[in-house]
């Protein structure tokens, strides 16, 4: 992988971590199928066990993360970068916010969170004896302002679902050093092609695989980057949990991940092209999209970001009830929960992921009942643009 240490992101995701069997010269990571592994075994100094995560195949895939990651880093021995592969993106959140703290601590959270996330702060993190102040502003000085003397973990998502709010990440990066919290980033909606926390100072890296990384709506996974002793910590927590990645799927990820910046390229080319239709388009009041120039976060996006995305939300001039009905008019798109996929997905955010919120909340949160969140696929932008026009036509 070394020798990786200066290659795009292309060459990482089709070539990093890949470790080939030379008996049969097979080109791609073997699959091995087995949970018992010999022991003693003259070859292997450690213990091969599935739940260890050191099988060839979850080294693999961990590796190729841990590179992709890594871009923008300056090679450091001393910051080892490393990844590990986990059964879902919630329980990469978990490793984190329940890996890194103990009772008494403190963990600042940006309020614009994935609903599983919020309910994971509000219910299991009290019962850990963990307290926490959720922000709901997105500048960095109010998140250093709820920091305390016990803060340990300052967490947030950027772009977040579904207003694609943008956070100043290496901002926040130094707040965090400031008091000696660590810093945590959930990277699903930008993936590492579009935004590499690391770079920026941010200390561990959260995804959803089952989102962009996996790509094709067929794979529930997560991935923690991060390095040193938070690592291994994160690591212990994981081991004795329980919530690692099974060989089968780790395969699926690896696969999935070649052709990942293939995909974010097409992925940002139409989430723009999307983005900018409806912007201008009669029936629609207003476009959250971070490439577009009005949008509030667009300069920080632009400083920090390789590319804008594919994730947009959009209120329509439209009656909920009408809404609803547009919905059911699309053709090209699915109207779908989930997101990153190849496919493009349209979600009403009020009936799905934020429909524990109250109305009041959500209002306060600035979610419309009428907002629409597209999860804008690789298909021809075009015909996801007509499948639009046709379906806001009623
Ligand atoms: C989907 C999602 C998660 C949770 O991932 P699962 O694979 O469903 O556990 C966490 N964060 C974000 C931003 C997500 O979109």
């Amino acid at each position: 992988m070394s020798s990786l240490s200066s290659a795009g992101l292309n060459t990482r995701c089709v070539h990093a971590g890949t470790q080939r069997d030379l008996r049969v010269g097979a080109v791609n990571t073997p699959i091995h199928a087995s949970s018992s592994f010999l022991h003693p075994n003259d070859l292997s100094p450690s213990v091969c066990y599935p739940r260890y995560m050191n099988i060839p195949v979850q080294q693999a895939v961990a590796d190729k993360m841990a590179a992709l990651e890594s871009v923008g880093l300056e090679p450091d021995p001393a910051r080892n970068v490393r990844a590990m592969a986990l059964s879902t993106g919630m329980a990469a959140v978990s490793a984190p916010l329940l890996g890194l703290t103990k009772v008494g601590d403190h963990v600042v959270l940006q309020a614009d969170l994935y609903g599983c996330t919020h309910w994971l702060t509000v219910n299991e993190l009290p019962r850990h004896g963990v307290d926490y102040t959720l922000v709901r502003s997105s500048d960095p000085e109010a998140i250093a302002a709820a920091c305390t003397s016990r803060t340990k973990v300052i967490y947030l998502e950027s772009p977040s679902n579904p207003l694609l709010r943008i956070v100043d990440l290496a901002a926040v990066a130094a707040v965090a050093k400031a008091c000696g919290a660590t810093s945590v980033i959930d990277n699903t909606f930008a993936s590492p092609i579009n935004q590499t926390p690391l770079s920026l100072g941010f200390d561990v890296v959260v995804h959803s695989g089952t989102k962009y990384l996996g790509g094709h709506s067929d794979l529930s996974c997560g991935v923690v980057v991060g390095s040193g002793e938070r690592f291994d910590a994160m690591f212990n927590w994981v081991v004795g949990v329980g919530c690692t990645l099974g060989m089968q799927d780790c395969a699926l990820l690896e696969r999935s991940l070649k052709t990942l910046a293939l995909r974010m390229e097409r992925h940002n080319a139409n989430g723009m092209a999307v983005a900018e239709f409806l912007d201008q388009h009669p029936r629609v009041e207003r476009v959250n999209h971070p490439g577009l120039p009005t949008h509030p976060g667009h300069d920080i996006a632009s400083r920090q970001m390789r590319g804008f995305g594919a994730m947009l939300s959009f209120e329509p001039r439209l009656t909920p009830a009408e809404v609803r009905t547009m919905l059911t008019r699309l053709k090209v798109i699915t109207p779908g929960i989930s997101l990153g996929g190849v496919e493009s997905l349209a979600t009403l955010p009020a009936e799905t992921s934020h429909v524990k919120m109250t109305a009041e909340a959500r209002k306060a949160a600035g979610i419309a009942d009428t907002l629409v969140r597209i999860s804008v696929g690789i298909e021809d932008a075009e015909d996801i643009m007509a499948d639009l026009d046709q379906a806001l036509g009623i």
